[in-house]
């Protein structure tokens, strides 16, 4: 065969490849090739994030340093360990029951105890905490996602029926199995991919760690990329944060435009390298439910051959239905070209029990990516389509019932009264209240509300709401606040916007009080320490959760 090197040539290129190479050329060579590839990847960074964004970055680095270094000095260590200390006794004082009439259950009891006796020991528990609010009321956002007194028994019916069911082993359950597939495959019509492929999870966070995992094992396979990275909207769920922790995949957060809340399309054409497994898109997102441009994002994934997951984890069973129930809606499922994955919580609007989610994949060929199989284990041949081992099938019987009890027509009218609600409320406080305005422009269930100005702070009448009963959710940068109505906030509409002016009235001019969204999130963005204490805090909110 003709050669453009003939032999004698080849010969002479590698002796003189292994002169060159003595120790010191290679030790040179292995220095430059570590400096260029750290190059390529600051180059990479400082592309993708913005000069401005890469020094406030290293800006809050260096703070971070220095304050790690101030805070090991002896008298500040102890002055943190005396605030921490007095903070965490707080959290324990309003998480964990206390005084002469609370049982504790720290060891087994040795002998059984009867039905009566459970459900006894459940209603003082239920009546116990420190604080008590009544979900029925309907004075919270989000949460309870509730399908009504009816569904509650067919959840427990389901339950019921299924309740030591495992669906690792279809042949014992071959009942589970099929009304696992079916839950897919009716999600799948619902998002227009019938002949795509899904699998269910416990939640919309292992639904979009799933997806990420996925994306990253076919990106390795088709595409040979090894230093994964993601491109996610900073109003993205912050599960998207915490795959890339757990699967050690690098994530470029790209701020919205302000005014529509939707995530900066330049910005995240340039964050898109070599690198990158998949990009993000939210409909709704959780901060403000607002939804992104799922079709212009589409189409920069097809371009750059990367994944796009759209995150319909809250827009679950409401999306769908949005167009039908006569509300305007922009495409956001899988008849936007370039979408490679949808999420959907069928523990959310699909009024399915909790720890029900369903990932969906463009074909059967991605979701092999998101399978774990162990042709060799001494237990014997290992497979399992994602994170659990074994998991409740009563959790797959009760998302089954419940999608079944809704049907098509239950689901539009649920979808016909919940954002129905939120347009009210978002109608409401635009024409009454002036101190406040509406972030973006939300298409379903959430509702998001900021100050005008500096007179009233959004967190401060949070705190003011909070007072009144309400659980609403506090937002950062900007500071606002958001509801995410349910069915039971339906019935709370008029009670809310009344309650709402009453806040902002007391909330306005009057100092910053000490209520929980301020203390929280005000001293989170206003100083280097901040986000520090913040999570310090956030640490011992988690510990008191298991104080028993
Ligand atoms: C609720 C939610 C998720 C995931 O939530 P889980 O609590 O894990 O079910 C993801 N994305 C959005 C937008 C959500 O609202």
């Amino acid at each position: 065969m003709p050669s453009t090197l003939s032999m004698p040539r080849i010969v002479d290129v590698v002796q003189t490849l292994r002169a060159g190479l003595t120790a010191d050329n290679a030790k040179n060579a292995v220095v430059f090739y570590i400096v260029l590839s750290h190059a390529r990847q600051a180059w990479r960074h400082v592309w993708a994030r913005g000069l401005l964004t890469t020094f406030g970055e290293i800006y809050t680095w260096a703070a971070k340093g220095v304050l790690q270094v101030v805070l090991r000095l002896p008298s500040m260590r102890k002055r943190v360990a005396t605030e921490l200390g007095a903070v965490r006794a707080q959290i324990q004082r309003e998480l964990v029951p206390s005084g002469p009439e609370v049982v504790q259950h720290l060891r087994l009891p040795v002998e059984s105890q009867s039905l009566e006796w459970i459900l006894d020991e459940m209603a003082k528990m239920d009546a116990q905490g420190p604080s008590h609010t009544d979900f029925r009321q309907g004075r919270l956002s989000g949460a309870v996602y509730h399908g009504g007194d009816d569904m509650e028994k067919i959840l427990v019916a389901a339950f019921q029926r299924y309740c030591v069911s495992n669906p690792l082993h279809p042949d014992v359950f071959p009942a589970v199995r099929k009304m696992e597939a079916e839950v897919v495959a009716m999600c799948l019509r619902m998002y227009n991919n019938p002949t795509g492929a899904g699998a269910t999870t416990s939640g919309g966070t292992e639904s979009i760690i799933m997806s990420v995992k996925t994306h990253r094992d076919w990106a390795r396979a088709v595409k040979g990329i090894t230093e994964p990275e993601i491109v996610v909207p900073a109003s993205a769920h912050a599960a998207f944060d915490k795959a890339a922790a757990y699967l050690k995949i690098k994530l470029h957060t790209i701020p919205v435009n302000p005014e529509t809340r939707q995530v900066d399309l330049k910005r995240v054409r340039r964050a898109i390298n070599s690198n990158t497994i998949m990009i993000v898109g939210s409909a709704i997102n959780f901060p403000d439910g607002c939804q992104d441009d799922i079709v212009a994002l589409g189409k920069l994934a097809k371009k750059y051959s990367v994944g796009m997951h759209v995150d319909c984890c809250l827009g679950s069973f409401i999306m769908p239905f949005l167009e039908k129930a006569g509300f305007p809606v922009e495409p956001f499922d899988f008849r936007v070209e370039g979408v490679t994955a949808i999420s959907c919580d069928t523990h959310k609007y699909g009024f399915a029990p909790k720890g029900s989610s369903v990932i969906m994949y463009r074909s059967a060929e991605l979701r092999q990516h998101q399978y774990y199989v162990n042709p060799s284990w001494t237990g014997g041949l290992y497979a399992s389509p994602g994170f659990s081992g074994s998991r409740s099938g009563a959790l797959i019987a009760g998302a089954w019932a419940a999608m079944h009890y809704m049907g098509e027509e239950g689901y539009l009218a649920s979808c016909h009264d919940i954002v129905g609600a939120a347009k009210t409320i978002e109608r409401r406080i635009k024409t009454e209240i002036p101190e406040l305005h509406i972030l973006g422009k939300p298409p379903a269930s959430v509702v998001a509300f900021g100050s005008r100005n500096a007179e009233v702070n959004a967190l401060e009448v949070g705190d003011r709401m909070s007072k009144k009963g309400w659980h609403l959710n506090a937002l950062q940068n900007p500071p606002a606040v958001h509801i995410a109505c349910t069915r039971l906030t339906v019935a709370v509409v008029d009670a809310f916007i009344d309650d709402l002016k009453q806040a902002v009235k007391e909330a306005k001019g009057a100092e910053l009080g000490k209520g929980t969204m301020v203390a929280i999130y005000g001293l989170g963005t206003s100083s280097a320490i901040g986000p520090q204490m913040v999570g310090a805090v956030a640490s011992a909110f988690l510990d008191a959760l298991y104080q028993a």
